[in-house]
């Protein structure tokens, strides 16, 4: 979320400009506005049409159908603001807008073109509907090129802030999945980092040429963890650690070792130190692959799924892909019913059994290329690739059946019986998964007021 400060900060400097204008270029533009809107929005969509990268981003029907009315609605309200108030739902609109355009990718370089268009069209209704008094118009003109520019900063710095938070989690998601299987990944660097340790330690012994030594952060392991490790740790307290004790050894102690004047306690006590600060390097990464990874890399920690972090890379790759290749997926929100009673009658742990062993069930019934994540609490979502309408009801109400009949056993060794409510929607094109997302979650509510135990497809 784009902090708050600079959205305030812009409202203010907004509103602050728009009262240094007379009440008669603000009617004036509101009236123009009004009445000219519809076909202001037009010729900003002329202008996308006929431009081939926009058509990308108009390909759906449903964008193509709206556009028009909330680019109509857009210019209206942009210039009716008559009080601070209405100014703040503006501005909230321009984030909302730049949030989208982020979330769809639509380059920024399209909007700003459609903006230009825009306000040489305002300035010539401006010309031919307004009263015929030259230093009215210009007035009116730079107001309004003043106004539509706020937009445009607003929607771009909400978008270039969404945009950074979606690259950071494909990032994230890149390093998961090249070190997916963690277990493997930390003992690997473990023995990459001990390795190093006796090579030099066995260096010093045999008296090898201290040039011929490599250095900690040239290491095996100092490579993986300056270019990697480092990157999916970031910000925590032991990476800072490990960078700095990787420094201090190259820096320090082994130029200490390697010089030639030294008495043979001396020399011990060198050696000695050097081991501690390996120990200390690989206990902070213990600590980090114990307590930050899991989530850090994509799952979570109870149940193993995708962390919902991931969703807007995941989901964003996939629609691409399906429209690229023509296909569709389905998404299927899955929430337990009357979890909570499970928590109070058997405990919270007992509640974390039945939480794992469904993870284990939704895993087991779903194919190599979909996804599952947990949503949060007893939440999930799963998401079918390559299936049409009819298979992915079916599948979905299979789980469903399933999980009604599967016994769950809790650390007591006694089992209970649960059932879940699914909503599931299937991508049509359009571009923006927020809608698609939210499409699952209305059809479990409404399963969940069918009774429960059910599942609804959204009706498109
Ligand atoms: P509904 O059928 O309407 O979904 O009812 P519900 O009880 O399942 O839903 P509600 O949202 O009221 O309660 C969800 C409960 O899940 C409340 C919360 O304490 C519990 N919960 C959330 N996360 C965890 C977890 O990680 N472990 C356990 N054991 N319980 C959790
Ligand atoms: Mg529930
Ligand atoms: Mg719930």
């Amino acid at each position: 979320m784009p902090d708050q400060l600079p959205v305030a900060q812009m409202t203010a400097e907004w509103y602050a400009h728009l009262q240094r204008y007379d009440d008669t270029i603000h009617s004036l533009l509101r009236t123009l506005a009004g009445s000219n809107s519809a076909a202001l929005a037009q010729c900003f969509y002329q202008q996308m049409l006929n431009d081939p990268s926009a058509g990308a981003f108009l390909s759906h029907d449903d964008v193509r159908n709206r556009l028009h009315g909330s680019m109509s609605r857009w210019i209206t309200d942009l210039f009716s603001v008559s009080d601070q108030e209405e100014l703040k739902a503006v501005v909230a609109h321009q984030v909302t807008i730049g949030r989208v355009h982020a979330r769809i990718s639509i380059p920024v370089h399209l909007v700003l073109r459609g903006a230009r268009v825009l306000k040489e069209e305002f300035i010539l209704c401006i010309a031919a509907h307004g009263p015929q008094d030259s230093a009215v118009q210009a007035q009116a003109g730079r107001l309004v090129i003043d106004i539509i520019d706020r937009a445009m900063e607003i929607m771009s710095y909400a978008y270039s802030a969404s945009h950074d938070r979606n690259s950071r989690a494909e990032e994230g998601y890149r390093l998961f999945s090249l070190t997916q299987n963690l277990a493997s990944e930390r003992e690997r660097q473990r023995g990459s980092l001990l390795d190093w340790e006796n090579q030099l330690m066995f260096g010093h012994a045999v008296g090898m040429d201290k040039q011929l030594l490599t250095g900690i952060s040239n290491s095996e392991f100092g490579l993986w963890f300056r270019h990697k490790g480092a990157h999916a740790f970031e910000g925590t307290r032991e990476s800072e650690q490990i960078l700095d004790t990787m420094i201090h050894i190259d820096n320090e102690l082994l130029p200490q070792l390697a010089a030639g004047d030294k008495s043979q306690q001396e020399y011990i006590d060198h050696l000695r130190e050097l081991r501690d600060q390996v120990r200390s390097i690989a206990f902070h990464l213990d600590a980090l692959f114990e307590q930050n990874n899991e989530l850090e890399a994509g799952r979570d920690v109870l149940t193993r799924l995708l962390n919902r972090k991931f969703l807007p890379v995941v989901l964003s790759r996939q629609i691409t892909y399906a429209n690229r290749h023509q296909q569709t997926f389905a998404l299927l929100a899955i929430d337990i019913d009357h979890f909570k009673q499970i928590n109070d009658s058997y405990g919270h742990e007992a509640g974390d059994a039945v939480l794992k062993q469904l993870a284990v069930m939704l895993i087991a019934n779903s194919r190599a290329g979909d996804y599952l994540f947990r949503m949060g609490g007893e939440e999930f979502l799963m998401l079918m690739v390559d299936v049409d309408r009819n298979s992915a009801v079916q599948k979905a109400e299979k789980i469903r059946r399933l999980i009604a009949a599967e016994a769950f056993v809790l650390p007591d060794n006694r089992s209970l019986n649960l059932t879940i409510s699914v909503g599931l929607t299937v991508f049509d094109g359009h571009p923006d998964y927020q809608l698609h997302l939210k499409r699952a979650d209305n059809a479990l509510y409404r399963a969940k007021n069918n009774g429960r135990n059910c599942l609804i497809a959204d009706a498109v």
